[in-house]
């Protein structure tokens, strides 16, 4: 990679925050952060982990406000380059892990383009730990031998159920930004055939202390799910009826591992 003088100092880490247990970030990630000039976070990244970061660094927020659209993908990756062409260490802090339905990509090929070198640090997505905290393994001998992973959500919808023909057939099948499209989404699922007593979990704001959980099948969980919003995860599946019986956690409260963070983290976390 050709890297031009003015700005060879520069790094920008793409980094995955985890799903939202401020625990649930690498070390790597960690480490990033605290040699952070500049951490660029998102609306999923818990604000906690910004503790970590060096009382000298500058914290931009790129997620949606209140009422208030949230800054382009464009945008995001002038702020990326513009910061690293002073010379700057950069991280950019993606909820779970950068490369599944992160854009961290896009980010990655922009960066590219201008030369300016850059590390990927991978996350704990909440394709995985969401059903981890609700006690549904994603594989398990003999019942599932393979997991996909798929959006519930595209730009226009227009060409959403493209392939899901196939996807009805899947082992274990994680959906993530489903919440809106449930309904279509159960519907489309039992009509390639997917017997409608398969059963489903949803998983609002997992390894949260706000986290909850509801399992039914695919014909009652639109109606039984109702009172949860985005960020949700959708598992449809034998394994989802695994959370009935293993779901081993409630709530930080009766979190062991539940640690002191540093004063400052009060400051970000209110
Ligand atoms: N890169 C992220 C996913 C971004 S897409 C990752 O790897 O986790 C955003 C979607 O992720 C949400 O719509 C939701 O489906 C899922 N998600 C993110 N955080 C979540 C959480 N704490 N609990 C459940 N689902 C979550």
């Amino acid at each position: 990679m050709q890297i031009e003088t003015s700005y060879q100092n520069a790094k920008v880490y793409i980094t995955g925050a985890g799903p939202g247990d401020p625990e649930l970030i690498t070390l790597k990630g960690v480490r990033a952060i605290q040699e952070a000039d500049v951490v660029v976070y998102d609306r999923l990244v818990n604000p906690e982990l910004l503790a970590y970061s060096s009382e000298t660094s500058e914290h931009i927020y790129v997620g949606k406000k209140p009422g208030k659209s949230s800054v382009s993908q464009d945008q995001i990756n002038r702020i990326l380059i513009a910061k690293a062409k002073e010379g700057k260490t950069v991280v950019r802090l993606k909820g779970g892990d950068p490369f599944i339905f992160g854009r961290g990509g896009e980010e990655c090929e922009a960066l590219a383009a201008e030369h300016i070198p850059f590390e990927v640090v991978p996350g704990i997505s909440s394709a995985l730990s969401a059903p981890a905290f609700a006690g549904i393994p994603l594989t398990h001998r003999n019942l599932a031998r393979s997991f996909t992973v798929v959006t519930g959500h595209t730009l226009t919808d227009n060409d959403l159920f493209q392939n899901w023909e196939h996807l009805s057939h899947a082992d274990t099948l994680v959906i993530l930004m489903g919440m809106r499209n449930l309904d279509k989404i159960v519907q489309t699922l039992i009509g390639y055939g997917r017997p409608a007593d398969t059963p489903v979990s949803i998983i609002e704001r997992a390894t949260t202390t706000e986290q909850r959980v509801v399992t039914a099948t695919l014909e009652t969980i639109a109606e039984r799910s109702e009172h949860l919003r985005s960020p949700a995860t959708i598992v449809v599946g034998e394994l989802a009826a695994m959370s009935q019986d293993l779901a081993w956690f409630q709530s930080a409260e009766q979190n062991k591992f539940e640690v002191n963070y540093p004063e400052r983290i009060a400051k970000y976390a209110g």
